[in-house]
């Protein structure tokens, strides 16, 4: 096996930090996930017994945003240094180093040349997405194809926007996401009962949406549609990531002005989702922007509850629409509404589909061959 050494900047339970502990939790001892600050991804992976690797970076890399310039690229030179200084001290023992985000690419970069390693990028984002800013996206693409010597994307749109952004097709793979699919809870009535109880919901139906509170999220658009069914209630699991708090008042707000104050509920972030989506009857995944993956659409497809997701990104290659679940314009509540309700008023065929939605997600999404898919490109890089 090969020894990698796996770098997150942030260890925010984004999706991107959730995939990596998913992929070490049960995965070969000799990966090792290390964070430029420590945080609750790192905290899931000592409670897995894999304790991780922290490399402080300075405070101002943080400060480098998706939509940054040059200038505060620049003011962060010096934490980069020192953090990829003191990472390729620390990777000395591993084989090959594998940079979880963009800004692990960065310090990676640097670290692997100073150690004398190979590097693999693991690329979670479509980087021709606007929201990110054209200096942050030549940076991005011009240390990919110097210094990577192999790139790992998690869908076919970040491969092609990977392409189109002047990325060397010849280094991409496709790995998808992969879950853990033993002793996932699927939809039960003790899960939904547990979930109404938990919650205060009454016996009527219960959609939820899942994810971090951010505006390109949809949170927004679920609770658009949400007024148009009086008679559902609204879960909404997830909290705001990234500077994203001002979105989360908002929603808080929209709730109140619709009139939904006493239909909906904000759990926050939760580490138990799968078991609360098993208590759902319908999940809605509503983003308003292209999604590089979208795990949550696979984990509904695992819970067996019937999901509705909005068109853009990976979702069509996650979903075949009207079999394993839903696809419906972005950012149309009225379009949104329509679907839940013939969902909601004809569970058995909902049921049908979410059956078969479980069936595909399972053969097509399972940690083990997203692991073995990694190995095999590490097992590839480290031995040229
Ligand atoms: N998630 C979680 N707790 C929450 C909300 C979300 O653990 O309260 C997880 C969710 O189950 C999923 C991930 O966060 O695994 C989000 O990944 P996704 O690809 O959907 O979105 P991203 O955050 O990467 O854009």
């Amino acid at each position: 096996m090969t020894a990698a050494l796996f770098i997150s900047h942030t260890a925010e339970m984004g999706g991107a930090e959730l995939f990596l502990v998913d992929v070490l939790r049960d995965g070969p001892q000799d990966w090792t996930g290390g964070f430029l600050r420590d945080g609750g991804a790192a905290m899931a992976l000592r409670d897995a017994g894999r304790p991780p690797l922290i490399v402080h970076a300075g405070k101002s890399l943080f400060e480098v945003r998706r939509e940054s310039g040059l200038l505060s690229g620049l003011a962060s030179a010096t934490a980069i240094f020192a953090a990829a200084r003191e990472l390729a001290r620390r990777a000395k023992n591993f084989d090959v180093i594998c940079a979880n985000s963009q800004k692990a690419l960065v310090v990676c970069s640097i670290a692997a040349k100073l150690a004398r390693k190979p590097l693999v990028w693991i690329l979670h984002d479509i980087i021709t997405d606007p929201a990110f800013s054209p200096t942050n996206r030549k940076v991005a693409i011009f240390l990919a194809n110097s210094f990577a010597d192999r790139v790992i994307v998690n869908s076919q749109p970040s491969l092609d926007g990977f392409v189109e952004a002047g990325g060397k097709a010849a280094k991409a793979t496709i790995v998808y996401n992969g879950f853990d699919i033993k002793g996932r809870p699927r939809w039960s009535k003790s899960c939904a009962d547990a979930l109404r109880t938990q919650f205060g919901f009454s016996d009527k139906p219960v959609v939820g949406i899942f994810g971090r509170l951010a505006p390109w999220k949809g949170q927004h658009v679920f609770l658009n549609a949400l007024a148009q069914l009086p008679d559902a209630q609204g879960l909404i699991v997830g909290s705001a990531l990234f500077g994203h708090d001002d979105y989360a008042d908002e929603l808080r707000e929209q709730v109140k002005s619709l009139g939904l104050s006493d239909r909906v509920h904000f759990a926050g972030f939760r580490d138990d989702v799968s078991i609360l989506m098993a208590g759902c009857d319908a999940i809605v995944h509503a983003s308003v922007a292209d999604e590089p993956f979208g795990r949550v659409v696979v984990e509904a497809m695992l819970a067996e509850v019937p999901i509705v997701a909005t068109l853009g990104g990976a979702v069509g290659d996650i979903i075949n629409d009207g079999t394993t679940g839903w696809i419906v314009p972005r950012n149309d509540a009225t379009a949104l509404a329509a679907v839940l309700t013939s969902i909601l008023d004809d569970p058995t065929v909902a049921r049908q589909v979410a059956s078969c939605g479980r069936i595909d997600a399972a053969r097509r999404f399972d940690i083990a061959q997203t692991r073995s898919r990694i190995a095999a490109v590490l097992n590839e890089v480290a031995c040229r």
